[in-house]
């Protein structure tokens, strides 16, 4: 069904079109309407920036950090890469493994990131990033699923020197301010956040639950209050 909602982003209407989902769905079924917002919030940030984006083509600095996604983007994610055209789909799955091998000394803290405080949190992020693991979508230092890439990689957009995204370290990495459709969208679910390269295991491990279907404008209306909030 044809759907729009009508925005105002920095006094700017913005008119957003979209097809909605009809009867109950999953959020992950909601997720291609969610990138448009996220889209737009990006748009409007850039268009309201005070001082240069350094985030340039082939610069996969941040495609080493230990990216946080949530349980609509791992499901959708997953469909994805298990519906690619070989050799990809292999190649891709590849990465997967390795990634995860890389990441095997760190697996105990990975797997009880819900538990962490704030300064638990960043130790981790800092310690996942030493080991210098690269997505399994970064293909030539540039984003290999451009149109899929979760919503946080859309909305990281960095000010501070380029360089300094290699060797982050905390308070070191300013980043565009805008209303992250990333934080709304996390807030239709109960879960916590996945590690971006434990996104297959995760969705072999949690079989799509149907207590999760849902009215998808209720959600909608809930995504848009908390990224108006
Ligand atoms: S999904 Fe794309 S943008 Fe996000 S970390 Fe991976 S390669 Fe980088």
């Amino acid at each position: 069904m044809k759907a729009h909602v009508e925005l105002k982003l920095d006094g700017k209407p913005k008119r957003i079109e979209f097809d909605m989902p009809e009867g109950a769905v999953r959020p992950a079924e909601l997720l291609p309407v969610l990138r448009q917002f996220s889209n737009a919030m990006v748009e409007a940030a850039e268009a309201a920036a005070t001082e240069p984006i350094s985030c340039t083509k082939g610069c996969g600095a941040c495609c080493r950090q230990l990216v946080p996604i949530r349980e609509m983007e791992a499901r959708r994610l997953a469909v994805f890469v298990r519906s690619l055209p070989e050799p990809r789909r292999s190649m891709i799955l590849e990465r997967f493994a390795a990634a995860r091998a890389k990441s095997a000394g760190m697996r105990a803290r990975l797997d009880s990131r819900a538990g962490l405080d704030q300064p638990g949190r960043i130790a981790l992020k800092l310690d996942y990033f030493d080991l210098g693991i690269a997505c399994p979508f970064l293909e030539d230092e540039s984003c290999g699923i451009y149109e899929e890439r979760p919503m946080i990689c859309r909305e990281h957009l960095v000010t501070t020197p380029a360089a300094w995204c290699a060797t982050p370290r905390e308070g070191t990495i300013r980043t565009l301010p805008m209303r992250r459709a990333d934080s709304a969208a996390a807030k239709l679910e109960a879960g916590d956040w996945i590690p971006l390269i434990d996104l297959l295991d995760w969705v072999d491990e949690h079989p799509a639950d149907e207590g999760a279907l849902r009215d998808p404008r209720e959600m909608l209306q809930a995504f848009l209050r908390d990224l108006a909030s």
